[in-house]
């Protein structure tokens, strides 16, 4: 069957890309059927407040296991689902697992903290996607201000439709956050038409903050940046007590990486993290 599939799709691709990545068009039959065979899981990463030393939320992150291709990373399988329109389906499965995996934590009586949901750009372009998030934060009764949205500057650059969108998923009570930024060559007006909530601090930048005076200056800057615009401001891809130290100083609000924690399946999560308030710096 999934042979059949395989070949059915061959004919999308040009000659050249199928001699140079042959695996794609294999990955994508089986991606095809990776919701129905139950491969796709989420794990979560923790966000902290660099204040407190508390955990705020969490970012979903999208996990696959195929029997065949073993574990495929979201750096790989997101692009492929972004171009053969995957990612409309895959990202429902995102979302609706969120929200059963918020109202099983909230029944459990642990600690009751947000959720962040990755947006890909076709997936946020889709004109029903605020009707749809609407619909499954009602069914599963997710207070709104439970759920944040990270999308990329990407997204936005189709300034009226997806101004749009935000105001729409604004509406709904979620908050928006913008990942990866500083990496989407994309012009700062932006920042003053979309209702944002946060900017996340690309990890390229934080990589080298201690070494390289560019970066450390271009994430001071973006710290300001955040402050002066009132927006929440998280450095990811911490992984060094010296990067979160250099973080703290600029007084960086939140921070997400290695250091704290790794992305992790729901049960270690819970374990680990939503039993009790805990400081973790
Ligand atoms: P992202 O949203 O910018 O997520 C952050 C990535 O950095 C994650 O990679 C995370 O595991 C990794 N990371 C976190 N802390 C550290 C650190 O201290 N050091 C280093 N080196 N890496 C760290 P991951 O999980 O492989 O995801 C990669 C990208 O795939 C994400 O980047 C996001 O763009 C996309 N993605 C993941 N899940 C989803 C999803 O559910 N939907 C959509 N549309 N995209 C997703
Ligand atoms: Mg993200
Ligand atoms: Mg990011
Ligand atoms: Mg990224």
């Amino acid at each position: 069957k999934v042979k059949e599939r395989g070949k059915a799709h061959f004919q999308f691709y040009s000659k050249e890309i199928l001699l140079h990545q042959p695996n794609i068009v294999v990955m994508e039959s089986y991606l095809r059927r990776s919701i129905e065979k139950n491969e796709l899981s989420l794990y979560y990463q923790p966000q902290i407040n660099l204040q407190t030393g508390r955990i705020e939320s969490l970012e979903a992150l999208l996990r696959w296991h195929n029997p065949t291709l073993g574990y495929v990373s979201p750096a790989e399988f997101i692009p492929l689902a972004e171009d053969t329109a995957l990612i409309v389906p895959i990202g429902e499965w995102v979302f609706e697992e969120v929200c059963r995996q918020i109202v099983q934590w909230d029944a459990k009586g642990l600690q009751k903290i947000k959720v962040a949901v990755n947006l890909s750009p076709k997936q946020f372009l889709q004109p029903e996607l605020a009707d749809k998030i609407n619909a499954l934060i009602h069914k599963y009764g997710i207070p709104p201000c439970r759920l944040e949205i990270e999308i990329t500057e990407g997204a936005m650059q189709n300034t009226t439709e997806s101004l749009a969108i935000v105001r729409k998923l604004k509406d709904i009570g979620l908050s928006i956050s913008v990942d990866d930024f500083g990496t989407g060559y994309s012009s700062l007006s932006y920042l003053k038409q979309f209702p944002l909530d946060t900017l996340k601090i690309d990890q390229s930048f934080v990589r080298e903050i201690l070494s390289d005076k560019k970066d450390a200056a271009i994430t001071t800057t973006i710290i300001h940046l955040a402050q002066s615009l009132g927006l929440e401001v998280i450095a990811e891809g911490v992984e060094l007590e010296e990067q979160a130290g250099f973080l703290k100083a600029a007084n960086c609000q939140k921070v997400q990486g290695f250091l704290y924690s790794k992305p992790l399946p729901p049960w270690e999560i819970e374990q680990a993290f939503l039993y009790k308030e805990k400081s973790l710096v």
